[in-house]
């Protein structure tokens, strides 16, 4: 993946901006909505790259070989920012990259610090914008995930929106968009992301991870990049040992109170489990699988099981052994 080109499921948002930049009408400030994993960094980095790209094609896609784009794959492109919890850096469009060899600002001095955007980032970002660009052309600015922005630092960019620096696109990404200040989002211009259709996440999905499988991205709540981010980390392998192990249980192949002592093994995990378990029983009721009321009944308590471990209320192990119990009941 290049990351210079849009995902084949933002064809629409593409048409959009590029349109607007064609017309020399591009809005200032954008609010980048959709849910984790559908592409809206992928998307931004794309935009960005293309923006600032000293030859892009003719669908204005970057070229991925031009100075700028090349100084833009590292974060070392002194017209792309990023703001985020780590400060204030330089955007880069290989995100693995960035924080080893990118521009670096303003950086928090502890990890406490990390907890929000800090107006410190947000004060060393209106220094540069105070001078004109380094190249003579466009300057972007994303801030990620934007409903971190610390009261004060959501003010100060305000006020950059409000009286926007010439040729700069300032650009908002967040899965609550509504957790926006108000006076912030009301000048924004907005680009929603929705999840692609299961027929499109699928083939891009296959394309990037043969080894991927629809059960997966089921999981991940329909988002590609979210199946394709626990693919690359491994995350996928644990996924399908839990799978494995409830299976197993419910055909009576393994100990219930075994199973219960290695699912909990772990606590971090434990309430994943819970959720991935709880996918698979909707998956199951949506797919017209064998479903009772006292299918509905352990849903329930699988339900309340999650809510009382995320509340610290409850014993992991105890919890997996009285829902395994029930779960080779149900299955008999
Ligand atoms: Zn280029």
């Amino acid at each position: 993946m290049s990351g210079l080109a849009p995902l084949p499921w933002q064809a629409a948002q593409w048409q959009a901006v590029t349109a607007a930049q064609a017309r020399s009408a591009l809005h200032h400030a954008w609010l980048i909505s959709g849910s984790e994993g559908v592409g809206k960094r992928s998307f931004v980095r794309a935009w960005a790259a293309a923006l600032l790209c000293e030859k892009p094609d003719m669908q204005q896609q970057a070229c991925g070989a031009c100075n700028s784009c090349k100084m833009l794959s590292h974060g070392g492109h002194p017209d792309a920012h990023l703001l985020c919890n780590d400060g204030h850096l330089g955007l880069a469009t290989d995100a693995a990259l960035q924080s080893e060899k990118g521009l670096s600002y303003w950086t928090p001095k502890s990890n406490s610090m990390r907890r929000d955007i800090a107006v410190d980032a947000a004060r060393s970002l209106m220094d540069k914008l105070v001078v004109t660009s380094h190249r003579g052309g466009m300057r972007v600015v994303v801030v990620h995930p934007a409903r971190d922005m610390s009261d004060a630092t959501a003010n100060a960019l305000l006020k950059t929106i409000e009286e926007p620096p010439a040729k700069t696109v300032l650009l908002f990404v967040t899965v609550f968009p509504q957790a926006l200040k108000q006076t912030i989002r009301s000048r924004c211009q907005q680009l929603r992301f929705a999840t692609p259709s299961k027929g499109e996440a699928l083939s891009w999905l296959y394309g990037a991870h043969p080894d991927a499988d629809a059960l997966l991205l089921a999981e991940a709540g329909g988002a590609p990049l979210k199946a394709a981010a626990w693919l690359t980390s491994g995350e996928s392998k644990r996924r399908a040992l839990w799978r494995n192990t409830l299976q197993q249980v419910a055909e009576r192949k393994s100990d219930p109170l075994q199973a219960a002592a290695d699912l909990a093994r772990d606590k971090s995990e434990a309430g994943q489990v819970l959720r991935l378990w709880q996918t698979q029983m909707q998956l199951q009721l949506r797919e017209g699988g064998a479903w009772s009321a006292r299918h509905d009944a352990f849903h329930t308590m699988l339900l309340d099981g999650l809510r009382r471990l995320e509340d610290h209320n409850a014993n992991a192990q105890l919890l997996f052994e009285s829902l395994l119990l029930r779960w080779r009941l149900l299955a008999a």
